[in-house]
């Protein structure tokens, strides 16, 4: 691990990976996709990125993967991004599924509605995304809402994991705020 330049590791089961690259380049971190434990063991922060987290959790099953990853979760920063919000809550419904319960949230799957009411806004003055978003429906007081969208919190932290409902890697401005935020949690905590 080095102090100045820490290594993001995106789990690349499935969903939005590489769209991360520029955002974590632009921090000054090196970028890895990661997927087999030798390359978990590598990174000092994941980002788990936004996808379908059934998808996600299927093919974490498949590979066998959820023991070496909750062991990793355990002892490193961890930000979920939209699906990765999902595997990241400590509840989820419509329905619920199984989760690595880091954060004090519930989250409501596809909450905000169908695909056509994907949409876009501004977090922080930065433009990002919101697709099939989960809705974060309770926090508990221990985490730290650090935005809301219209009043429901999409901006969750605790410690070392936090959790965006929105995707900031889709814009085009390197780095997003979030990028940042994580990248220094990672480098404070590596
Ligand atoms: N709707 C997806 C899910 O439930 C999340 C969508 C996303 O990550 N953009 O997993």
């Amino acid at each position: 691990m080095t102090q100045q330049k820490p290594t993001i590791g995106v789990l690349a089961l499935q969903g939005a990976v590489e769209l991360h690259r520029p955002h974590v380049e632009a921090c000054g971190a090196e970028f890895r996709t990661v997927k087999t434990p030798a390359q978990f063991e590598a990174v000092d922060g994941f980002i788990l990125p936004g996808g379908e987290s059934t998808t996600m959790l299927k093919l974490i099953e498949r590979f066998d993967l959820w023991d070496v990853l909750a062991e990793q979760f355990a002892k490193k920063p961890v930000w979920g991004i939209c699906a990765g919000s999902i595997l990241m809550a400590e509840k989820v419904e419509n329905p619920s599924q199984k989760s690595f319960g880091l954060l004090p949230i519930t989250v409501q799957r596809n909450g905000y509605g169908r695909q056509i009411d994907s949409h876009h806004t501004l977090i922080e003055r930065y433009e990002v995304s919101l697709i099939r978003a989960p809705v974060i429906t309770a926090v508990d007081d221990s985490a730290e809402v650090l935005a809301r969208h219209e009043d429901t919190p999409v901006w969750v932290k605790r410690g070392p994991y936090m959790a965006s409902t929105f995707h900031p890697e889709l814009t085009q401005d390197f780095p997003s705020p979030m990028h940042r935020a994580f990248v220094d949690l990672v480098a404070e905590s590596a």
